[in-house]
Parts: C-alpha cells; sequence; structure tokens
C-alpha cells in the first residue's frame, strides 16, 4: 500500500521525517528530533502519531522518543543492539525483520558503524530508504562506534538497492560532503556536475535531500571505494576497498 512522506528541517540541520500509511492513516515518525516540531507537522496534516521507528540512539534521533510518546501513546520501534539505550522501546528489532505500519511495511537492514546497532528502514513497495546517519548525500556518518570495514560492509548493502530507491538521509551535510568530494580529485564528471547543482541549491537555500542509491553510486566518494577511478586519484590501486574507504573517511575526519 502507498506512503505519503512529510519532510521537515529540525535544529541545526536535521530532517525530520513522517509516514503515513494511506490504507489505515498509520502515522510513523523517523527517528524523534525536536518533538514540539514534529507536533506542529502533525497538527499542518491532520495526522496522529501511532510509531516511532528509530534508527540509532543519539540524541537528535532518540531525544524526543518520551515526549511523543507521553503526548501520542506511541509504540517506539528500535534496533535490538541498542534497546536499552533508547528511551521507551516497545519493539526490538534485527536486520531483515518486518515491521508494519498500518498496512505498509518496513524490511530492517542493519547498519552498524556510526553506531553499533545503526538500522535503515526500507518500504521496498515504496521505494524508500530511512537511512539515519549511515548514508547521506555525498557522504557517510562518522564512525563512532564501529570500525571501517564494518561501515564498508553496511554502505555495500545499501548500494546493492535497486538505483531508484529514493534515500532519505537524516542531515543536510551536502553541501560540505560535496566540497570534500571534490578535493579527492577523482575524474568524475558526474561528480563535478552534481556539486555545481548542490551548491546552487544551497545558495537558494533548498533542501538537496532525498537523493537516491543511483545517484549516490555514481557521486559519493565513499560508495567509490572499490572503482579504479577513486583508487588511482588516492594512489591505492591495489588496496581493498575496505582500506580504501578507511582513507577516504579518515581525510573526511580532518577536512
Ligand atoms: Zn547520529
Ligand atoms: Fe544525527
Amino acid at each position: 500500500m502507498p506512503i505519503e512522506i512529510r519532510q521537515f528541517p529540525c535544529f541545526q540541520d536535521n530532517y525530520g521525517y513522517l509516514v503515513r500509511d494511506v490504507a489505515s492513516g498509520a502515522v510513523a515518525a523517523i527517528d524523534s528530533p525536536e518533538p514540539e516540531r514534529i507536533n506542529a507537522e502533525l497538527a499542518a496534516a491532520g495526522w496522529k502519531l501511532t510509531h516511532i521507528f528509530n534508527t540509532h540512539h543519539h540524541w537528535d534521533h532518540a531525544g524526543g522518543n518520551l515526549a511523543l510518546k507521553t503526548k501520542w501513546g506511541c509504540e517506539i520501534v528500535a534496533p535490538a543492539d541498542e534497546a536499552t539505550i533508547i528511551p521507551g522501546v516497545d519493539h526490538q528489532v534485527r536486520e531483515g525483520d518486518v515491521v508494519r505500519l498500518g498496512e505498509s511495511s518496513a524490511v530492517v537492514v542493519e547498519t552498524p558503524g556510526h553506531t553499533v546497532g545503526h538500522v535503515v528502514y526500507r518500504f521496498a513497495d515504496d521505494g524508500a530508504a530511512f537511512v539515519g546517519d549511515t548514508l547521506f548525500a555525498l557522504g557517510c556518518g562518522r564512525l563512532f562506534e564501529g570500525e571501517p570495514e564494518q561501515m564498508w560492509s553496511s554502505l555495500s548493502k545499501l548500494a546493492a538497492l535497486p538505483n531508484e530507491t529514493v534515500v532519505y538521509c537524516a542531515h543536510e551535510y551536502t553541501e560540505s560532503n560535496a566540497r570534500f568530494a571534490l578535493s579527492l580529485g577523482e575524474e568524475n564528471p558526474a561528480l563535478d556536475a552534481r556539486a555545481n547543482e548542490v551548491f546552487e541549491k544551497r545558495r537558494a537555500g533548498e533542501w538537496t535531500v532525498p537523493t537516491s542509491i543511483g545517484v549516490e553510486l555514481e557521486t559519493n566518494p565513499f560508495l567509490r571505494a572499490d572503482k579504479q577511478s577513486m583508487r588511482g586519484a588516492l594512489k591505492m590501486r591495489d588496496a581493498p576497498a575496505a582500506a580504501v574507504f578507511a582513507e577516504i573517511r579518515r581525510r573526511k575526519d580532518a577536512f
């Protein structure tokens, strides 16, 4: 069954998302940044919150759980590996679990790296993936709790989704990600074109999220660690992809 998605900025650079199952009217917040903003969006749409799907435990993703649960009595779905540190969890989920939202459903994809338990919610029938802080437009999450090999394998799972999958990231980091991507010196006309587009959009105050798996595969340096053009630019022609990824992440942390 179809879903409707409402996207709205929270804090400095987060995006909040509300997903509504059209058939039943059930509504899930993807994470709980700024409960006041989420409540304002619900009011504007005339929607009632029934669920929260948490991607990971960071405060800008789970910090509003209890305020929303108190107001709405909503059910909170969260990664099993972070259930003890996420407030108000009702259902713990793992790789491959199917989470129902009315007549729609999302499949859970475990993507450890940014945090140990990070998960992505993929509404396969609707071609939408809510990726939290794992994948960003032209970027990826910092490795606060995981190792590069782990994050590379998490990103590889997302890279294997259909190209047309629409990717809803939790932050608007694209402009600085574009500057970093260009700094690597990979010969990639698709990246040059996209970076210009991103700079123009941001100048005009427009959002660059959502993106798609296809666009990220062509331009996101973190998904290109297995490409010869990227290996060449970094002088790592014979290195395994995970090592190239680790080098790109190391450079980004210092950028
Ligand atoms: Zn985070
Ligand atoms: Fe975050």
